[in-house]
Formats: structure tokens, C-alpha cells, sequence
């Protein structure tokens, strides 16, 4: 599989001088692809390039919309995305008073195994490419009526299912591509990548210059803690996430967001708070509390609302920013992974 929306713009002028084409062929080209139009539907580009493009294994169009799902409640759409070789994968519109934000996915699957989410179920089955992670963006932005000069989807959240840094070279990739001027040019401001903490991978995306907004998966501030619901904590510690969002800070003068998904009687205990102040007190960053999403094959249960304000406002009183996360889509099963596992039991 070769994906046209894996090239750069001037990857792809290199392919049409390779061709012996027009220079301005390989701007046409992008904005159709930024369209997300398929070859039938590029009326401005002619039938022999298409049928050679096709010929040498080159696709239009990487992701499909293969169902989508409106939430009654707050108009969430949940998208079931196909990608080219039938795997699935999930993606998330939420609608904001600044923007529509997409919540992407970056791998089918996820080798991480955290005991709370459903992506990693299955383990990992494959990277999705930066083409394919930007036809993420592209369907969803062209499902809202955009294209490359009217965009709908104004920030980007890389926050499905995947650990973004464990598939490096193609989130990097795509960070550059989505944020390209003539392309659909996302600043990195409105970008938020989320890691469970691969800090040797994230010590080389410090070096990239990409200043999306950080946001790590800290779940519990005792190891012991974290251990016990993410593997990955016994590779790399709270300190070494905690020192990690520090160098961030230093480097770029973004504020850091710490999601911290509320378990019951797990990381939402006293102590749990205590250590959480300890670990960040006096340094710029917020916690994000999200109440746990239950996912049946997990088997543990969120916090409730009620505590979960609790939580916060202790969190508050010890000199830490909180906030607890607005529910959307709740009707239309918004965790990770969620849906893809129940649509392929569905289709078994
Ligand atoms: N792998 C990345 C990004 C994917 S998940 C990471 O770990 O950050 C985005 C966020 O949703 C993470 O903070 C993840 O821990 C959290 N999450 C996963 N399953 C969840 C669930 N069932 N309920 C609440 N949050 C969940």
C-alpha cells in the first residue's frame, strides 16, 4: 500500500517532476487529497495520471468512514474509520464553543496493556501510517463540509487508541503534515499529544521542536500504584514522567496537563492526592480528571461524580490545578477502544 497522503507537498512535487508533469500538478493534487477526494471524484486532474498513479500502487483516499455515531446528548460524533487493508479504528469529534477538536487514533490496537482501557485488549496490530492518521482528519473534516481552504477541525487531540510516541516516526510525520501551511495547517498550539510516558521516545521528540500541547497519563502518583494498573510504570516511574513534564515546560513554556482517570478505591484515595501534590506542587501543569469510563472486560469501576470533586478540590487546597472532565458522547461509548471492540465481536 502506498498512500498519496503520506508525501509532503514537496514530496509530492518531487513525484510529479518524477512523472514529467506540470509543476502545478502537485499543488492540484493536495487540495484534492486534502479534500479527501478519491481519484473518481479529482475532475481537475486528468485520467492518465490518475490510471498511472494508481498503477504504480499509490491510494487517494487511506481511511473511510465506515459508520459513525451522533451523540443525542451534546453532538459528539463517534467514527468507525476502515483503513485500506480492513483493519478499524476509532476517532472522536467533539464539539467546543472554540472549535471541533478530533480525537485520533494512532495504532490498531496498543501494546501498553493498561488495565483500564480497551485499546489495549487485543495488544497492537499495527502502526497506522502519518497518511493514515491525517485521513483521519481529512474524513472527519470532510464529513463536516470542509476541505483544505475551509477547515472544520480546529484542534487535534492524538488521544485514541495507540501510544503515539511507540509509533514515532509516523506521529511525527503527521504532526508536520497536519500542521503544513497549505495543508490543513493546524497549529501545534491546537494539537495535544497524550503518552502514557515512553520518556526515551519523548526525550527525542523534545529535539523535534513540535510544540503541541503535553499531556501525560499519570493515572496514580505512588509507583506502587501506577504499577499495578500501568505496566509501562515499571520502565518509567512517576519521577520519570514527572521530570519529563518538567523538561517540557523549561523547553517550550507550555503548561502540561496530567490526565488522571479516577478508579475507585484504586489511585482516588487520600493518599493518593497527597502523593499527587507532592509530586507537582509549584509547577505549572493541571490535572485532568476524567472519571473512569467502565469497560466490561476491565472490570473496574470509575469514581463517582461526587468524589471525583471532591478529589479535585483536595487536589485545589494543596496548591494544584484540577479539573474534572465533561462527559461527552457518553451514550455513543466515547472511551478508547471501546467501540471498535464491540463493532468486531458484533461482526465476528
Ligand atoms: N496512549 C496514550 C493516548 C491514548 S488514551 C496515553 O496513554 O496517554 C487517552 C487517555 O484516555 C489516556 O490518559 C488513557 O489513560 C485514558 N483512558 C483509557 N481508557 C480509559 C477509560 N476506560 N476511562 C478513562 N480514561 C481512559
Amino acid at each position: 500500500m502506498k498512500l498519496l497522503t503520506d508525501l509532503t507537498l514537496s514530496e509530492l512535487k518531487e513525484l510529479m517532476a518524477a512523472y514529467g508533469e506540470p509543476s502545478f500538478r502537485a499543488e492540484q493534487l493536495y487540495l484534492n487529497l486534502y479534500a479527501g477526494k478519491d481519484f473518481p471524484e479529482m475532475t481537475n486532474i486528468g485520467k492518465g495520471l490518475k490510471e498511472r498513479l494508481a498503477a504504480d500502487g499509490y491510494l487517494a483516499v487511506g481511511v473511510t468512514i465506515l459508520e459513525h455515531y451522533v451523540s443525542r446528548e451534546d453532538g459528539t460524533v463517534k467514527f468507525l474509520f476502515s483503513l485500506s487493508d480492513g483493519n478499524i479504528v476509532e476517532g472522536v469529534l467533539m464539539r467546543y464553543k472554540y472549535g471541533n477538536t478530533l480525537c485520533v487514533s494512532t495504532q490498531v490496537g496498543c501494546r501498553m496493556n493498561c488495565a483500564f482501557c480497551a485499546s489495549g485488549l487485543e495488544g497492537l496490530k499495527r502502526n497506522l501510517t502519518a497518511g493514515e492518521i491525517l485521513g483521519e482528519v481529512i474524513a472527519a473534516n470532510r464529513y463536516d463540509g470542509g476541505n483544505a481552504s475551509d477547515r472544520k477541525i480546529t484542534n487535534v487531540v492524538l488521544m485514541g487508541s495507540g501510544e503515539p510516541l511507540d509509533n514515532y516516526d509516523n506521529v511525527v510525520k503527521f504532526l508536520r503534515l497536519v500542521n503544513a501551511e497549505k495543508g490543513l495547517n493546524i497549529s501545534y498550539r491546537n494539537i495535544s499529544l497524550s503518552t502514557c510516558g515512553l520518556i526515551d521516545a519523548f526525550d527525542r521528540f523534545l529535539e523535534e521542536n513540535i510544540p503541541v500541547t503535553m499531556t501525560f497519563s499519570l493515572h496514580a502518583a505512588l509507583d506502587e500504584v501506577r504499577s499495578s494498573i500501568m505496566p509501562v510504570n515499571k520502565r518509567y516511574g512517576v519521577d520519570k514522567v514527572v521530570d519529563a513534564s518538567k523538561r517540557y515546560f523549561a523547553r517550550t513554556s507550555r503548561r502540561v496537563v496530567f490526565e488522571y482517570s479516577l478508579i475507585k478505591g484504586v489511585n482516588d484515595r487520600d493518599e493518593d492526592a497527597a502523593a499527587l501534590i507532592a509530586a507537582v506542587k509549584g509547577f505549572p501543569c493541571v490535572v485532568n480528571l476524567i472519571v473512569l469510563n467502565y469497560v466490561k472486560e476491565r472490570g473496574l469501576s470509575g469514581t463517582s461524580r461526587k468524589d471525583a470533586y471532591r478529589f479535585a478540590s483536595t487536589l485545589e487546597k494543596g496548591g494544584v490545578s484540577a479539573t474534572v472532565r465533561r462527559t461527552l458522547g457518553a451514550d455513543i461509548e466515547g472511551a478508547c477502544g471501546q467501540l471498535r471492540a464491540k463493532y468486531i465481536k458484533k461482526t465476528d
